[in-house]
């Protein structure tokens, strides 16, 4: 049986940390029918949050997938995290999903995260309703976050509803097109009554109304002929109009309650339902044949080959590993193979399984749109493509960000080694971002990651997932070398003494490229002055050259190297001779190239009441850090905008603004950008 595509959404929960997005989600779970306690987070039991540590720390790192119905239509809410040391995890399902719903907090309003996540959804083209949460604290307040949204994230936020009393008072919110007011009877909220509204609130939904009609009449030809002519209008033509909108991006529904007093939930859920994507209004994926290069595509369509995205690799420790897989086109059975088209193996998928809150439900096949959890696949890591066998088709892998700190680990009883390592192995295959490597010069097992906290959360899932008791070295921050100022340079390989000997000699230009650019090869060479043949071998050995600097082993980063001339000798040259000799010549030209050391920058953002500010900046300056700015952030409250070296960051800052703001202050970080390492330090 194929299932209506119109009727299914893909959506994610997107937040700053703290907003809600983890009650928002328990909400949903409760009112949709699968969860039948509504779990409290400050209570630690949540359903999504699937890890131990999680739950310690109140916060959602780990995406998984949940399906449930509303209304007849089957949605699959596709967690995201909300700590902006996991931005691969946002990443990556924001790839898989078609709709979101961004929370923000009433109070708060547009956080510092919720910019990232704005800023990466705009990446992805993911058309977002907005649900404006906490209504009932102190402060709150619907249409200033609603103009936060359009101001600070150019979000064409548009006003859905009025709320009703605010704070304790907060009692029901008033549906602008229907003009009924939205009444809760229950504590639990399960009862929804619509009444007519107070009549009092008549002309602010007017103008409302007006507003969302004026909009909605910007997607839709008929719909503007029939306003202009002050012709009657239904709701089903404003929101169909309002749809195309959404579905281009071009405004964004904002909708309010507070989940934690059970308000709100359920038109939004419609709303989810009237606005978001459908897996057929999203474009086909594009991808390539991995044989050919050619490009493929695949509609959503059941009838298609199959193909799929792995976008979570996770251990469940009753059914092993489960593989997240989002399938964009075809269907796949239970017991039938596919290809892993990233790395060219065929598996066989044993089950299929759909997770529900409280439940695993095992199915016997899934169709295009959908996503599902296969058990059963060996070698399969985050990122792949899983296709039809006779029909591959590569999808772009996900974005993985570079590790920016590092430390060394080794395990507390020598026996655990082998142990810690298939570990360790397992931890990078779930998670791109989080790296392992063996340092040859220390002989240490290094693990690498996107910050203190992911560090931290890794180590304790060793401990306690995999029951490997670890010491951990101190946090070294990842630098790279770079070069400033370009050099020509030249490299010669020549042993010609008896027997066949060696001959390479390369001429490179060596150009510092700008921050971000990495590394990149050019061949200039004309008239043959080095056979064609033995380019590749140059390019490859200045790439292997680039893994190690001379400063202190470091990656090199933005950096150009041309090869523009050289000689070679019919017997003696080789491959191998080119490769060293441009090996060689990078390694010289570097040293007379002025080169530098790159450490990683933060983008800092505190936020302090006034009688702090003063400290906390004086703080980060001594952390050498670049003040960029402050804003007024409600009453007394400021936001500090700061670029700090990771470095000064590291060991517990913060402790340190705890102890300096009575505990009132707060911060978040995430990877700017390299800068060069002042020579002083
Ligand atoms: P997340 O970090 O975005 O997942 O946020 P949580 O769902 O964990 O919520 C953070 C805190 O805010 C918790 O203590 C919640 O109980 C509380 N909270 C969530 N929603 C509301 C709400 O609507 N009103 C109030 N007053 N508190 C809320």
């Amino acid at each position: 049986m194929s299932l209506d595509l119109q009727k299914f959404r893909n959506i994610g929960i997107a937040a700053h940390i703290d907003a809600g997005k983890t009650t928002v989600t328990e909400r949903i779970l409760f009112y949709t029918g699968v969860s039948h306690k509504i779990g409290e987070v400050h209570e630690g039991e949540t359903v999504m949050d699937w890890m131990e540590q999680e739950r310690e720390r109140g916060i959602t790192i780990q995406s998984a997938a949940i399906s449930c119905s509303w209304k007849g239509y089957h949605v699959n809410i596709i967690d995201t995290p909300g700590h902006v040391d996991f931005t691969i995890e946002v990443g990556r399902s924001l790839r898989v999903l078609d709709g979101m719903v961004s929370v923000f907090c009433g109070v708060a309003g547009v956080q510092p995260q919720s910019e990232t996540v704005w800023k990466q959804a705009t990446r992805y083209n993911v058309p977002s309703i907005i649900f404006v949460n906490k209504m009932d604290r102190i402060g709150a307040d619907y249409f200033k976050v609603v103009k936060d949204v359009n101001e600070r994230l150019n979000g064409n936020a548009l006003a859905m509803q009025v709320p009703i009393g605010s704070e304790e008072n907060f009692k029901g919110i008033i549906d602008v097109l229907t003009g009924k007011m939205v009444m809760y009877t229950d504590e639990k909220g399960m009862d929804v009554k619509w009444v007519d509204m107070d009549p009092a609130y008549a002309d602010q939904v007017a103008q409302l109304r007006d507003a969302i009609i004026a909009r909605a009449a910007d997607f839709d030809d008929n719909l503007a002929e029939a306003y202009l002519d002050g012709k009657e209008i239904s709701i089903e033509q404003i929101k169909s109009g309002l749809r195309k909108g959404v579905l281009k991006r071009e405004v964004f529904p904002a909708f309010c309650g507070s989940a934690f007093k059970n308000k709100g939930v359920q038109p939004m859920l419609d709303a989810v339902l009237d606005y978001l994507p459908s897996p057929l209004d999203i474009p086909a994926v594009v991808g390539e044949n991995p044989d050919t290069g050619a490009e493929e595509i695949r509609k959503a369509d059941p009838s298609a080959p199959f193909s799929g995205l792995a976008f979570k690799i996770m251990t469940d420790p009753f059914v092993g590993v489960l593989s997240f897989v989002r399938v964009y086109s075809g269907s796949l059975s239970s017991g039938s193979y596919v290809l892993n088209v990233t790395t060219g193996s065929k598996e066989r998928v044993s089950r299929l399984v759909r997770m529900h809150s409280n439940k695993r439900e095992e199915i016997p096949s899934v169709e295009a749109g959908d996503i599902v959890a296969l058990v059963g696949l060996k070698d399969v890591k985050t990122g792949d493509t899983l296709s039809d066998i006779k029909h591959p088709i590569l999808l772009e892998n996900i974005d993985v960000p570079t590790p920016v700190i590092s430390a060394s680990v080794e395990p507390k009883s020598k026996g655990d080694y082998e142990k810690m390592i298939t570990a360790l192995r397992k931890m990078t295959q779930e998670d791109p971002s989080f790296k392992l490597f063996y340092n040859e010069e220390t002989a240490q097992t290094v693990v690498a990651g996107m910050g203190e906290l992911h560090l931290e959360i890794q180590i304790d899932r060793l401990k306690r997932e995999h029951k490997v008791d670890v010491e951990q070295g101190k946090l070294q921050v990842a630098y790279k070398e770079t070069i400033q100022k370009p050099v020509d340079i030249e490299g010669k390989y020549i042993k010609q003494s008896g027997g066949r000997g060696q001959y390479g000699h390369v001429w490179l230009k060596l150009d510092p490229l700008e921050r971000g650019k990495g590394f990149e090869f050019e061949n200039k060479v004309v008239g043959g002055t080095i056979p064609k043949e033995f380019i590749p071998a140059i390019q490859k050995g200045l790439e292997e050259a680039v893994t190690t600097g001379i400063l202190g082993g470091y990656p090199v980063v933005d950096l150009k190297a041309t090869v523009y001339d050289g000689s070679y000798h019919d017997v003696d040259s080789s491959e191998m001779a080119f490769k060293i000799a441009a090996s060689m010549a990078l390694k010289s030209g570097m040293k007379i190239a002025n080169p530098t050391l790159l450490e990683p920058i933060m983008k800092v953002e505190v936020d302090t009441p006034d009688e702090y500010v003063g400290d906390v900046m004086g703080d980060l300056n001594s952390r050498r850090g670049r003040i960029l700015g402050m804003e007024e952030k409600g009453k007394g409250q400021q936001v500090i905008r700061a670029e700090v070296p990771l470095n000064e960051m590291l060991g517990g800052y913060s402790t340190t603004l705890r102890s300096l703001s009575k505990g009132r202050a707060s911060y978040s970080m995430e990877f700017e950008t390299y800068a060069e390492v002042p020579a002083a330090v």
